[in-house]
């Protein structure tokens, strides 16, 4: 499959720019439709303006004539869809954005893609990629097997459940109407360029300005983490190689309790910032009441993406971790100013003042 003209929507936020980056070379036209939500930063993608056949456009997915416009303007034959609410806690405290962007946003690119499609007499090297996360397979007890492609769905978030009405969209254009749509799992993603409020930047910026590390129940809830260049390798695998139709779980084969990433970032923090306000780091550790609903374990079996389409993580944990701290210890100027009047807001109706 050759891509020649690609949309890729959210394409500001964090792994939607890591992806744009990624692919910004393999497509002659790149084109990014991202609302800039609270969630969305342009001056990530600054020194990309300009270049050729990159385009910035700022918008919704929910707008159908501006969609199939962008589509039918510029030729696209490739979507990558990033564009979504993300993030569980904001979608326990306002699930209605979650309903219109994923749902009915995801719909409204499916819908314009068909017709873009059919119109040019549905050529077989279109591709519809929509991204999703692990979330949608709910939780695991401690002794349960891994998430694979065929676990059934049963979100708890109303984040999670958002992305697996997203998803089923996805599945049923393939099925309904023969559209070449794709779709890839996640877990928990971690690198540069994620909004503070997710789990390892939180944690960084918070012990760069010596306030509390909150910690939801007891911090044994675990995920399983892969650097966010590895999930881009893997995207990029699927667009080219999978059938379409098909979908694959990515994942780090690598499951961490939430507190012993806290503690490793505490010590690296310890080790590598030139001064903190408070050290060791680890005494900024506080528990918090627990997030309702909150899954207590996430693992992905990856074995069909790797037997199919040849691909493996790269990158070890501990390097990842010790690279994404460094790259926020000398990026300031990124996070900062996102520590917005909204973003405080946000962070005092979930945290209150610890
Ligand atoms: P993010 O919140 O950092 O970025 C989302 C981007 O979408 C932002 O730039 C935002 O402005 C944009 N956006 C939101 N609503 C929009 C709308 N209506 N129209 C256009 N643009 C809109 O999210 P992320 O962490 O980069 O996640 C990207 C995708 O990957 C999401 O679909 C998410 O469900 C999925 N995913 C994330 C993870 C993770 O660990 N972060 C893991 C697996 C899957």
């Amino acid at each position: 499959m050759q891509s020649q003209n690609t949309l890729i929507t959210g394409g500001a936020g964090f792994i939607g720019s890591n992806f744009v980056r990624h692919w910004q070379q393999k497509s002659a036209t790149l084109i990014v439709l991202d609302a800039l939500t609270y969630a969305g930063n342009r001056a990530t993608l600054s020194d990309l303006e300009g270049q050729k056949g990159f385009h910035f456009v700022e918008g919704d997915i929910c707008e159908a004539q501006l969609v199939a416009h962008l589509l039918a303007t510029h030729a696209i034959d490739t979507i990558v869809h990033f564009a979504a609410e993300s993030h569980v806690d904001r979608s326990i405290s306002g699930p209605a954005a979650f309903i219109q962007t994923n749902v009915v946003g995801t719909f409204t690119l499916l819908e314009a893609f068909r017709h873009h499609w059919e119109a040019q007499g549905k050529p077989e090297h279109f591709r519809f990629l929509h991204v999703s996360t692990d979330e949608v397979f709910g939780s695991l007890g401690s002794e349960d097997p891994a998430f694979s492609e065929t676990t059934p769905y049963a979100p708890n978030s109303p984040y999670s459940a958002s992305k697996a009405g997203s998803d089923h969209l996805v599945r049923a254009y393939f099925h309904t109407y023969g559209l070449p749509t794709l779709i890839t799992n996640c877990s928990n993603n971690y690198g540069p360029y994620q909004f503070p409020e997710k789990l390892i930047p939180l944690m960084c910026v918070n012990i760069l300005l010596g306030k509390p590390l909150p910690v939801y129940g007891d911090g044994q809830n675990i995920r399983d983490w892969l650097h966010v260049k590895d999930h881009c390798r893997a995207i990029e695998r699927v667009l080219l190689q999978a059938r379409p139709g098909e979908t694959y779980n990515i994942g780090g084969n690598n499951q961490v309790k939430n507190i012993e990433i806290v503690e490793q970032l505490c010590d690296l923090m310890d080790s590598d910032a030139a001064e903190l306000p408070v050290t060791p780091a680890r005494q900024l550790i506080t528990f918090v009441r627990d997030r309702p609903g909150h899954d207590r374990r996430y693992a992905m079996d990856i074995s069909k993406i790797q037997q199919d389409l040849g691909w493996q993580p790269q990158y070890d944990f501990a390097t990842g971790l010790k690279q994404t701290v460094a790259w926020y210890l000398a990026n300031r100027r990124w996070w900062q100013p996102l520590l917005s009047s909204e973003y405080q807001g946000y962070y005092e109706a979930l945290y209150g003042d610890r």
